[in-house]
């Protein structure tokens, strides 16, 4: 049982028939080097991944996150992951880190090594970061151009909007941005003022009893903490809606949340510099429901 937890992976071709996949796995020393300096992930930031948590044992949401990577994959043109080598990965290194807290576990696949034959993939787990303050008190957050107009994932496929690629310098820089201005985090606008999503979050709104979400139309990420928190409320009997928010909208909400695998939910308690209304009995509902989840 320890932390941080590395496995270096040899990816399985996704019709293989193997069905054991130990003798792919290899554990690291989290410490020692392990990817060559050929890495595309590295050098290009040529590769996808996702972060899901391990809550006192449970990973959470597995197979939104393995059908989340196959559609990434997709739309990177990298070679299709195998689900079952990742669901047997994940569960792998679960029975070999800490049965109790919070941890991140995040899995990547790499194009690989230049003019190498095949993908790279590994998956590094890390205890999370404490995340009670900002659950229990909210962020404050400022509205960024992400620089493109609403509809770009379908005219311009190869800006791979909609895919986790590893590329999150622009977003990091995003949160940067948000610091400089003495926020803590950022919802990023089309350039026609339609809400998107956070660097590392999506955005749920509370807008006349109803919750609502900006449709992942292709430019953001199906956020798979935001399905669950849909599927929390549609269960409280509440009103949930995909649809394209405007800006103007999101100000005028009656709240509003940053939802992510690790950090959970946390309620916007100021935009641009005003204060916005903060539900936090619901966000503390939302962190119980989601803390609780074991599949
Ligand atoms: N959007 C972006 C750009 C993200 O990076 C993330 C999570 O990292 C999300 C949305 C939320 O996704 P999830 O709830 O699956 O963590």
């Amino acid at each position: 049982m320890r932390l941080p937890f590395t496995l270096l992976i040899d990816p399985m071709p996704a019709d293989s028939v193997q069905s054991n996949f130990d003798d792919t796995f290899h554990e690291m020393d989290s410490s020692s080097p392990a990817l060559r300096v050929g890495e595309l992930s590295t050098q290009r930031g040529d590769g996808i991944f996702e972060t899901l948590a391990v809550v006192n044992g449970h990973p959470q949401e597995v197979e939104p996150h393995i059908s989340r990577l196959r559609n990434s994959a997709r739309i990177c043109d990298l070679p299709m992951p195998n689900e079952e080598q990742w669901r047997a990965a994940i569960a792998y290194a679960v029975a070999r880190v800490p049965q109790r807290g919070e941890i991140a576990l995040k899995f990547v696949l790499s194009r690989g090594v230049e003019s190498g034959p095949a993908p790279t993939a590994w998956l590094h787990a890390t205890a999370a970061a404490d995340f009670s303050t900002v659950r229990a008190q909210g962020v404050r957050v400022i509205t960024l151009d992400r620089g493109y107009p609403r509809g770009v994932a379908e005219r311009a496929p190869w800006l791979l909007m909609g895919a986790k690629t590893l590329s999150y310098a622009v977003n990091m820089a995003a949160i940067r941005e948000a610091h400089r201005r003495g926020a803590d985090d950022t919802i990023f606008l089309t350039t026609d003022g339609f809400v998107m999503e956070g660097p590392t979050s999506s955005v749920v709104l509370r807008s006349n009893g109803t919750y609502i979400t900006p449709a992942p139309s292709g430019a953001i990420l199906h956020g798979t903490t935001q399905q669950s928190v849909f599927d929390y409320l549609g269960n409280q009997g509440e009103r949930v809606e995909y649809r394209d928010v405007t800006v103007e909208e999101l100000r005028r909400a009656d709240a509003a949340w940053l939802v992510s695998s690790v950090r959970l939910a946390v309620s916007v308690v100021a935009l641009d510099d005003k204060p916005f209304p903060a539900d936090q009995a619901l966000t503390e509902a939302l962190n119980a429901y989601l803390l609780a989840r074991s599949a």
